[in-house]
């Protein structure tokens, strides 16, 4: 059966109105990336960390899925294979598209993180600091995040994944973000074939066979019509 692994990251998300990591006047470029997406950020004040991504969890609340999420969802239901969905993004817009598994290799909003036993569970929309874990009862409840510096999640399924893809393909990432900008490298040993569906070229973007150019909503919607053979082949873009 054939296998196609798909990472997303935050430029699906963007013509839903979630701005991206780069956004110039983004949420992101209001605080430093030290401050808000590192533990230690977080020991230092753990009330901007939380006020922040309690901030990203209304946002993502009131953002709907467009068209690029309903389209993987459709893949995942139609396709004659294996499809295989991770995302960087936090949100939820993936599962609310319709997509049944995906794998958030950087955490999730809507989960609330206890360090201290590694309970999880659902985040209320507005985290305050020092609750405590509903099961340890250990007063550090944190944004179930995967921060700088710690290690993301199923890493090992993901790397089985990858070495038994047919098709890996990259979309709205900007491949400045490891492990997850090294899949394609991990992708083409296992002899997949590459595509990169992005508005531009990533940093990593030479290291992929195919280049599809564009908004991911008209892209990705494009690509997946191609795989389920409903669609005329687009001419690829190899510039
Ligand atoms: P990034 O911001 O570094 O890169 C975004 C990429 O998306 C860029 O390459 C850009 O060219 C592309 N892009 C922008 N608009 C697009 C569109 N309409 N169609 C297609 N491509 C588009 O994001 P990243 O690579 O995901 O890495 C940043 C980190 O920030 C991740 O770890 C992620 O967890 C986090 N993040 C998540 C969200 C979210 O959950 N929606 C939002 C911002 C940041």
């Amino acid at each position: 059966m054939s296998k196609i692994v798909i990472l997303t990251g935050a430029g699906i998300s963007a013509e839903s109105g979630i701005e991206t990591f780069r956004a110039e006047d983004g949420l992101w470029a209001q605080h430093r990336v030290e401050d808000v997406a590192t533990p230690e950020g977080f020991a230092r004040d753990p009330k901007l960390v939380v006020d922040f991504y309690n901030a990203r969890r209304k946002q993502a609340s009131e953002a709907v899925p467009n068209a690029a999420h309903k389209a993987l969802a459709k893949l995942e239901k139609l396709y004659d294979g294996q499809v295989i969905l991770v995302t960087q993004n936090v949100d939820d817009l993936h599962e609310r598209g319709g997509s049944k598994n995906v794998m958030h290799m950087h955490g999730a909003l809507n989960s609330a993180l206890c360090p201290a036993c590694d309970h999880r569970w659902p985040a209320p929309m507005v985290m305050a600091t020092g609750n405590a874990c509903p099961k340890c009862a250990e007063p550090a409840a944190r944004p179930d995040i995967v921060w700088f510096g710690e290690m993301p999640y199923d890493m090992d399924e993901i790397f089985d994944h990858l070495a038994e893809a047919d098709i890996f393909a990259a979309i709205g990432t900007s491949g400045n973000v490891y492990p997850a900008a090294g899949f394609v490298t991990e992708a083409r040993r296992a002899g997949a074939q590459t595509v990169e569906l992005n508005l531009e070229r990533s940093v990593v973007g030479n290291q992929f066979a195919q280049h599809r150019t564009g908004p991911a909503t008209r892209i990705v919607t494009e690509w997946v019509e191609e795989l389920l053979g409903n669609a005329v082949p687009a001419r690829p873009d190899f510039r």
